[in-house]
């Protein structure tokens, strides 16, 4: 296979001037103004991106409006479904080019990426496509006196902002996407300033696969500013956000004026659990990928290690060996499986809680240093590992995003369920054991939406995936997710 060459494989970036794409074309930003993105693999500019504010959003959503109500409300549902098909049969065709955009945007390591036919963008996308043909109201035998017919119908919400996050924008707008298209509603995706360019060439796919312009724009800028404008706008009729607990906090209080409809993937500290009698040979290369992977910057990352005591010492020397042999670097190289983090604040922020831990008292096991070298230009950190962790320490109790995993000890199943329920956050977990009545107890007990058992970080768009507590609210996948963006309305019929 050819060394992946930015030049000759991403013709997307010979002009790295990009603008919004608001009603099937590029629009430069009303400000004029333009933010710069950087690859984070070596610091250097890679593309300039429009600063999109109150404006460019007010153009957005007028044009989102009018496709909703003009051309693209005479689809039907089997139109529908075969644009989602024909943009996924695109979206697999220019995979190596989308890929390639996306790691040098955000730094996720290419070999990691699994090909087309696994691939989880291509599989929620394709999910959506079948939910199209799928949306029905139902005819319901009432208790009312006289002749009366009663049936519900499901309608489209209207205009949804999608606001997405960096760690992963190729996978992250697919499931905003895949309901808007299904559904019949449209769109303005808002992408992360650090990482919009997979996002913004995506549209230019939506067009060619025939979508109408307008039913998906994107605006690109900071999340004050263009995000905040989208959350606030009164002709916006739902947000789907995946971010930060605080942002998803504003994104409540900016939505309140006209009462949007929300869908809010938070933060997370998912605890990971490993019992005595659990196949170290499977828990030790899965719990730490389930903090390592993406370099920790996951939301449902298992970084909180909950360890039966006696078996803790040696859990601890085989996860740091583990996390060793992970090699560091170029996003593009073939054996790379970590990359760099986003950015240096992203950096610093992680570095600064290593000194925290330290500070704490919690035992450097592995790791914990920024990598100098030919990657001091890059934001790259070790796969990072601390033992005699408590449950109160900061690095147990904030999400770091970043590739450090916390080991904690506990000793009987009712004191792992304790601490790992101990947190505001309750978006996943895992568990690592032979025992059928453990597993099932630690299913039962946990407080968090997703519990992996004997592994950790599948996800399948039929099942879904959400949070408990401050982790937000609203299913992503699964026919939870498309009511999510449906009205339902209920119709009575007198024929007395
Ligand atoms: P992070 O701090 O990791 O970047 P955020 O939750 O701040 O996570 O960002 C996720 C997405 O939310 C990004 O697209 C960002 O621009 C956007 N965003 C940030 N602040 C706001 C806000 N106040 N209103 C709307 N969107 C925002």
């Amino acid at each position: 296979m050819n060394t992946p060459s930015p030049a000759r494989d991403l013709p997307f970036l010979s002009n790295p001037d990009k603008d919004n794409f608001i009603d099937g074309r590029w629009r430069a930003p009303e400000s004029g103004k333009r933010i710069d993105t950087f690859n984070p693999s070596n610091g250097q500019l890679l593309a300039t991106l429009a600063r999109g504010d109150k404006a460019d959003v007010e153009a957005a959503v007028a044009a989102a409006r009018r496709a909703f109500t003009g051309p693209w409300s005479r689809f039907s549902p089997a139109q529908r479904q075969q644009l989602i098909i024909r943009f996924a049969d695109l979206f697999a065709q220019h995979f190596d080019e989308l890929t390639l955009l996306e790691s040098l945007d955000m730094g996720a390591p290419l070999h990691t990426r699994l090909r087309p036919s696994k691939n989880g963008a291509i599989q929620t996308i394709l999910y959506f496509a079948g939910q199209a043909r799928n949306i029905q109201g139902d005819t319901i035998p009432n208790s009312l006196p006289g002749d009366v017919t009663t049936m519900t119908f499901k309608a489209p919400v209207g205009v949804v902002g999608g606001i997405i996050p960096w760690n992963g924008p190729l996978l992250g707008q697919m499931h905003i996407l895949g309901p808007v298209l299904a559904t019949g509603c449209t769109a303005v995706l808002k992408p992360a300033e650090d990482a919009s360019l997979s996002v913004l060439r995506t549209a230019e796919l939506l067009m060619e696969a025939g979508l109408p312009p307008g039913v998906v724009n994107v605006v690109t800028g900071l999340g004050a500013e263009a995000g905040a404008a989208l959350a606030a706008h009164p002709d916006v009729n739902r947000i789907a956000f995946t971010g930060s607990t605080a942002t998803g906090r504003e994104i409540i209080k900016a939505s309140a004026g006209n009462m949007k409809r929300l869908q809010l993937e938070l933060g997370g500290k998912s605890p990971d659990i490993v019992f005595a009698d659990a196949d170290l040979d499977q828990a030790v290369p899965g719990v730490a990928m389930g903090v390592y992977s993406n370099s920790g910057q996951i939301c449902f990352a298992g970084t909180r290690v909950f360890v039966q005591r006696s078996i803790q010492d040696e859990f601890v020397e085989r996860f740091a060996a583990y996390g060793k042999t992970l090699k560091v670097g170029d996003p593009l190289a073939q054996d790379t499986r970590l990359g760099p983090l986003i950015s240096s604040r992203q950096l610093d922020r992680v570095l600064s809680f290593v000194e925290v831990a330290e500070k704490e008292g919690a035992r450097l096991a592995s790791g914990g240093a920024r990598l100098g070298g030919d990657l001091s230009c890059g934001f790259y950190i070790e796969p990072t590992v601390f033992s005699g962790v408590t449950n109160s320490m900061t690095i147990a109790q904030e999400e770091i995003f970043g590739p450090v995993a916390s080991i904690i000890a506990f000793d009987t199943l009712d004191e792992a369920l304790t601490l790992a329920n101990a947190t505001p956050y309750g978006l996943a977990s895992g568990v690592w054991t032979s025992n059928v009545n453990t597993a099932l107890k630690m299913v039962h007990g946990i407080q968090a939406g997703t519990v992996w058992v004997n592994c950790y970080g599948l996800v399948d768009p039929s099942v879904g995936f959400g949070g408990y507590k401050e982790s937000g609210y609203g299913w992503k996948g699964g026919q939870t997710q498309i009511d999510g963006y449906l009205y339902q309305k209920a119709a009575y019929l007198n024929v007395s």
